[in-house]
C-alpha cells in the first residue's frame, strides 16, 4: 500500500470536487477527504447515495459538504458552466478535483463491442472529464495549491483482452492527465497526477470479478493514504505522474 500518514489537518479550508461520490472509492475519498478539513463538493448521479454520503459526513461534524447531482453521460458544457459559477458563488474558490467516476462497459471482445456502449463509456470516462476540467479551470488557477487527481487503471496502461472501451478510456485518461500536467508544468499552482487504484471492493469490481470474495482485496478505504497525499500539499511538485494505490510509492514516470 502507498506509505502515507496524513497529517489530521491536511486539507482545512480547501474546497475539493469527487465525482461519482456516492459509491465506492468516490465515497470513501469524499469521507477521507471531509475528515480531513475539506469542504467537499458531492458528485454523482444517484441524489439517494450523494445524500447518504452528505449525512455520514454532516453526522461527523465534518465541514459542510455540498451535492451536485449530475449524469455525466448526458451532462452537455452549458452544465458544467453553471456547475462552476455555482462552485464560484457559493465557495469562491476550488482546490482539487477527483476525477473518479466511470462505467465499466461490456467484457467482450472488440469485434463484438457495441457501438452505443462504446460512445456511452467514452462519454463518462473520458469526454467529462476533459468538460468538467475545462469549466473548472478558471477557478483552480486561483487556488495557491491545485490538484487535479484522474482515475487510471492497469488495463490503461497495457491493453488487455475483452476490457474493451473501459480499457481504451483509461488510455486516454492517461493522456488527458499528461497532457494537462504539461500544459500547467510551470504554474506553480496546478499539479494534475493519475492513481491507478488496483483491485479494490466495490460494485465495479464485483462486476468484473464475480467470483471473488471481496474479503480479499482491499477495501475502498484502505486505499485513501495516496488520495490524501496528492490532494494534500505534501505532493505540492508532484505533476504528470501516474501511480499506484497499493504501489510500493514510487511513481511510475511515463514521460
Ligand atoms: P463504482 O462503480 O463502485 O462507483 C462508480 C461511481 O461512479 C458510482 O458512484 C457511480 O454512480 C458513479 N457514476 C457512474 N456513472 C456515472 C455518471 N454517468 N454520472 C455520474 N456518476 C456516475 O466504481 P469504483 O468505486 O470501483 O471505481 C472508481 C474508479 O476507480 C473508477 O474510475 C474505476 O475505473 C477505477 N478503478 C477501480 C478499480 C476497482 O478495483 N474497484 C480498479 C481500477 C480502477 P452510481 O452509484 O449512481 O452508479
Amino acid at each position: 500500500m502507498f506509505n502515507y500518514d496524513a497529517p489530521e489537518s491536511l486539507l482545512t479550508g480547501r474546497v475539493i470536487l469527487i465525482t461519482g461520490a456516492g459509491d465506492g472509492i468516490g465515497r470513501a475519498a469524499a469521507l477521507s477527504y471531509a475528515k480531513a478539513g475539506a469542504t467537499v463538493i458531492l458528485l454523482g448521479r444517484t441524489t439517494e447515495k450523494l445524500e447518504a454520503v452528505y449525512d455520514e459526513i454532516e453526522n461527523a461534524g465534518y465541514p459542510q459538504p455540498a451535492m451536485v447531482p449530475l449524469n455525466l453521460d448526458t451532462a452537455g458544457e452549458a452544465a458544467y458552466v453553471e456547475m462552476a459559477n455555482m462552485i464560484d458563488s457559493e465557495f469562491g474558490r476550488l482546490d482539487g478535483i477527483l476525477h473518479n467516476a466511470s462505467l465499466l462497459g461490456q467484457r467482450t471482445p472488440l469485434e463484438n463491442y457495441d457501438p452505443i456502449t462504446f460512445d456511452q463509456v467514452m462519454r463518462v470516462n473520458v469526454n467529462a472529464g476533459f468538460l468538467l476540467t475545462q469549466a473548472l479551470l478558471p477557478l483552480m488557477k486561483q487556488s495557491d495549491d491545485a490538484s487535479i487527481i484522474f482515475t487510471s487503471s492497469s488495463v490503461g496502461r497495457k491493453g488487455r483482452a475483452y476490457w474493451g472501451a473501459y480499457a481504451i478510456s483509461k488510455f486516454a485518461t492517461e493522456g488527458m492527465m499528461q497532457t494537462l500536467a504539461d500544459e500547467y508544468s510551470n504554474s506553480g499552482n496546478i499539479r494534475v497526477n493519475c492513481i491507478n487504484p488496483g483491485a479494490t471492493a466495490t460494485n465495479m469490481r464485483s462486476y468484473a470479478y464475480p467470483a471473488e470474495d471481496p474479503s480479499t482485496i482491499a477495501s475502498a478505504a484502505d486505499i485513501q493514504p495516496v488520495y490524501l497525499y496528492l490532494m494534500g500539499p505534501d505532493s505540492k511538485g508532484i505533476t504528470g505522474q501516474s501511480i499506484d494505490a497499493q504501489g510500493d510509492g514510487s511513481p511510475t514516470d511515463f514521460v
